[in-house]
């Protein structure tokens, strides 16, 4: 299906896009998987290519590009010619957003300059041992003391937790709801860094626990009002949505494709694997999801740079690719037959890759919470009188 969305400089920009991935991380992506984690130095080299913080005003060495298909460009292309463990994404669109936006003038010139060269690798850390679909029920505690917040508690789950600089910290401020976000540094004392947890799938992106000791954050190092963290956290997950959504469907597409071309080659009984019947509907199925599932993306992506994204339709959308992406991978290993299972074939690692799409970011469950409670089906709430 052609997609309408994209005008010609988006498509000159996919092209330079593709060549970074081809020449800069296709070639290192075995040895990456193998290492658990990837060079940080292609940060920097992103960071060169302007592929970094492509929103982000001049004045902090971005673009001042605020259209997301740019973003979306990037992410797709990323899937197909990249490595799905580098989260340039997550660094630019996930994180950064909350200093662009809460940050004060100061920190805005203090920290995005090196975020946007790739000197300074981001990470956000909500998830602990204990709390995550219900992060209002964090430990990790941030006591005010005047110039600075004392900072102890344990993360975990932390993408890009080996590699990132600064990371935003959601840590407690109050009962409840009261949480604040700070910017937590490298090399802070009392900041350590445990295991990068081995995983099921995305075997490059570095996982790991981060653990505070009595770190003292000082008062610069606080985004917005340390009472509000979880209000912030609610607006600014909406974004990851989006991000969530466009590389699932993404995802689904690649795997797709390489599907398409192996089932047309490989020969069984003295025909094409796709030649069957029944193989020829399941691709015919796949289609026709992964089209309808790609419009309704493409219409979040528009309607996030008319910056009227509703919470409810990128949770819908979301939730669709997440799954979408579990089912595509699962048959499409299937028809590799045994070459599925095997690692050097790529769909082996992405049907990997896809079943962490239905956890994080907000899981399943979650977002048909909030698709249930945006129908008014919300046991909160009592029902309406007729
Ligand atoms: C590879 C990877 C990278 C990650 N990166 C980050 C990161 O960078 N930063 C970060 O902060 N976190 C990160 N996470 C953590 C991730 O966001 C959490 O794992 C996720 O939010 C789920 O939380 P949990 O693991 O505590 O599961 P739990 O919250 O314990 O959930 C357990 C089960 O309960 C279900 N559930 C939740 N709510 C409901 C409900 N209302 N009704 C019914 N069932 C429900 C869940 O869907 C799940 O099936 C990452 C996780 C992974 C696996």
């Amino acid at each position: 299906m052609e997609r309408r969305l994209f005008e010609p400089e988006h498509d000159m920009f996919r092209d330079s896009v593709r060549r970074f991935f081809q020449n800069e991380v296709a070639p290192h992506r075995d040895r990456w998987h193998a290492e658990g984690q990837i060079d940080r130095d292609i940060y920097r080299k992103g960071g060169e290519q302007g592929l970094l913080l492509m929103q982000v005003g001049e004045e902090y060495g971005g673009a001042g590009i605020r259209d997301f298909r740019y973003e979306q460009i990037l992410l797709e292309e990323n899937l197909r010619y990249g490595d799905s463990g580098l989260y340039f994404t997550l660094h630019s669109r996930l994180v950064a957003p909350y200093i662009e936006g809460l940050g004060t003038a100061e920190q805005k010139r203090r920290f995005l300059p090196g975020c946007v060269s790739g000197e300074t690798i981001l990470g956000i850390a909500m998830t602990e041992p204990g709390a995550g679909s219900d992060l209002a029920g964090m430990k990790t505690r941030a006591e005010d003391k005047g110039d600075h917040f004392l900072l102890n508690g344990a993360k975990t789950y932390i993408s890009n937790g080996i590699n990132g600089d600064l990371f935003v910290v959601a840590a407690r401020t109050g009962p409840g709801r009261q949480l604040g976000l700070f910017l937590v540094e490298r090399g802070m004392a009392g900041f350590a860094r445990g295991r990068n947890l081995k995983k099921m799938g995305l075997n490059s992106q570095d996982t790991a626990e981060l653990f505070f000791e009595n770190v003292q954050v000082p008062r610069a190092n606080v985004l917005g009002d340390p009472a509000r963290g979880f209000y912030y956290l609610m607006e600014y997950l909406v974004d990851e949505r989006l991000i969530s959504a466009a590389q699932y469907v993404a995802a689904s597409q690649v795997a797709f494709d390489l599907t398409l071309d192996y089932i047309r080659e490989r020969r069984i009984f003295g025909q094409a694997v796709g030649d069957f019947q029944v193989n020829r509907f399941k691709m015919a199925d796949m289609r026709t999801q992964i089209d309808i599932a790609q419009v309704f993306v493409d219409h979040c992506v528009m309607e996030f740079n008319a910056g009227r994204l509703d919470a409810a339709d990128i949770a819908r959308a979301k939730l669709f690719c997440s799954e979408l992406e579990g089912r595509v991978t699962d048959e499409c290993v299937q028809l590799h037959g045994g070459a599925g299972y095997m690692d050097e074939y790529r769909i082996s690692r992405m049907y990997r890759d896809a079943r962490v799409s239905r956890i994080y970011a907000g899981s399943s469950e979650v977002m048909r919470e909030i698709i249930a409670r945006s129908i008014g089906l919300d046991p909160r709430k009592p029902a309406p009188k007729n």
